[in-house]
């Protein structure tokens, strides 16, 4: 995957410590390793909102531009958030906090609301006025209308929450903190990954008998921040469920119905770049492990050397993102897994580059070849995609000028062909390269022998070929920048 290639926008991470108040449990250092563990997620900012008392709650935040070390680095900025719940999300300085009739409530999302400017206008019309143009605002100023005619008034969130869902369809994954509860909404459409964690233990001594005890829940995008904080993966949150989080448990409120008859959309991408790889997705059931994104991965690799196999010595990959998917390939093809290239860990991401010169130069500081492991040999080089082809033309270069007899690209994933609008940053169409040239081009173009795509069948087929009962459990896949089917109709 190149550097400057799709973004996630963003992660959520909530957590409810368990017993009475005060707690004894760390919880901003909770919420601040589980921000670390989803910081591949979004790298611009991070804020955390806790929420602490009995019968009277206040809350406390902090957030700021920068990676979550940066932000929560000072003593003194943990310490005023002590409390005993507290969520958070690394992107567009969420949380966001307003004070409501009832109380003051803090948002944090994941995902894009693909109607947000009739949603907005709207809100304009209803006489309120919009400050940040983002997302989170237009939910919290949403949940903030009174619930429809004859469902009770007040603070009753459900209603409130049922009729933001009935506003908005797709796409988020959301964390509502008010008073002691955290509330966790996923999308009906199931766009964005939401799941739930058990804390069984103090960070330090996760694996002890003796301290099994619920310290509490917590809640996220992702479930590979869950080990770093001493949970447990519970099971995911459904499409359109509600699930609310106090310290007495998880307590599953609702399902919201899609608006069309068709099966969940969840993000067909999240397994091929954008989830950690020790990521458990879509787990069916309580306590019935979903499956590991590390694995489809390896799943893509052996499904792209059953589609696309060529004569070879070895296999390889740039790394590390699409080493899985490598390891597949080789696994089926029976060709050897051999590393080419070593990666300079201190050099930080790179960025789009005005010409080829300063390209092949960013790659150079980057990447060192491994010579002696490839001198002569035919390379099969696995990258799980290429999405402007700006990266992977100085890759071949190096591995060519340092003695590579053969190079062969095998990308594990379909052409990037669409714009997504369902809260991933992906280049215009025309910056895509798919767009431009075909495969045999596109190889010209990079100076490499041959590049071939994973088809979009192969490419659900690895995804779904793990999930148990597919039909009986309506699990679907967006492959909308794939294939140019959107989950449901754009509006303009
Ligand atoms: S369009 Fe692509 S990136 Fe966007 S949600 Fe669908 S599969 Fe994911």
């Amino acid at each position: 995957m190149e550097d400057v290639g799709l973004r996630e926008a963003c992660g959520v991470f909530g957590c409810v410590a368990a017993g009475p108040w005060p707690t004894d449990l760390d919880l901003v250092h909770v919420l601040t390793l589980g921000l670390t563990g989803l910081q591949h997620r979004g790298q611009e900012s991070a804020g955390i909102v806790t929420s602490f008392g009995q019968d009277v709650y206040q809350m406390a935040q902090h957030k700021g531009m920068g990676l979550v070390g940066q932000v929560f680095k000072e003593e003194n900025i943990l310490k005023p958030l002590e409390g005993n719940l507290g969520s958070s999300e690394p992107i567009n300085c969420q949380p966001f906090v307003v004070e409501t009739l009832h109380g003051r409530i803090a948002t944090a999302h994941n995902g894009e609301l693909v109607n947000a400017s009739r949603l907005k206008q709207k809100i304009l019309h209803h006489g309120t006025g919009l400050t940040t143009g983002s997302d989170s605002e237009l939910i919290t100023q949403l949940l903030a209308h009174p619930p429809p005619a004859g469902e009770p008034n007040g603070a009753e969130w459900m209603a409130r929450i049922k009729q933001l869902m009935s506003y908005t369809q797709i796409a988020y994954s959301l964390l509502i903190q008010y008073k002691d509860a955290i509330y966790g909404i996923r999308d009906p459409y199931g766009n964005r990954p939401l799941c739930v964690g058990k804390l069984q233990c103090a960070i330090d001594d996760a694996d002890t008998e003796d301290n099994i005890d619920n310290k509490g829940w917590v809640i996220s995008s992702e479930s590979c921040c869950f080990q770093s904080v001493g949970a447990v993966y519970y099971r995911e949150v459904l499409p359109g469920e509600i699930v609310k989080l106090t310290k007495e448990g998880v307590q599953s409120l609702c399902i919201v119905p899609r608006s069309r008859e068709v099966r969940s959309s969840f993000c067909i991408f999240e397994y091929v770049y954008f989830a950690r790889a020790d990521s458990i997705i879509e787990g069916m059931l309580i306590y019935v492990v979903g499956q590991m994104v590390y694995k489809v991965r390896q799943k893509c690799g052996e499904q792209l050397a059953r589609e696309a196999n060529v004569d070879a010595d070895i296999v390889s990959t740039v790394p590390e993102s699409a080493t899985p998917a490598a390891l597949g390939y080789s696994k089926v093809s029976g060709v050897p897994y051999v590393e080419v290239l070593c990666k300079n860990r201190y050099v930080g991401r790179t960025f789009i580059q005005p010409n080829k010169r300063l390209r092949q130069l960013a790659v150079a500081k980057k990447f060192g070849a491994l010579t002696e492991n490839f001198k002569g040999l035919r390379i099969v080089l696995v990258d799980d995609s290429i999405v402007r082809g700006n990266t992977m033309g100085p890759i071949v270069r190096l591995l060519k000028k340092s003695g590579a007899k053969e190079v062969h690209i095998r990308v594990a994933s379909p052409p990037l062909k669409y714009p997504c609008y369902m809260g991933i940053n992906i280049p215009t169409e025309t910056e895509l390269i798919a767009n431009k040239m075909n495969c045999d081009d596109l190889a010209k173009h990079l100076g490499a022998d041959s590049v071939v795509y994973l088809t979009v069948e192969g490419l659900v087929e690895a995804v779904q070929s793990g999930i148990e009962d597919l039909d009986k459990n309506d699990k679907g896949h967006c492959t909308a920048c794939l294939t140019g089917t959107y989950p449901v109709e754009l509006e303009w």
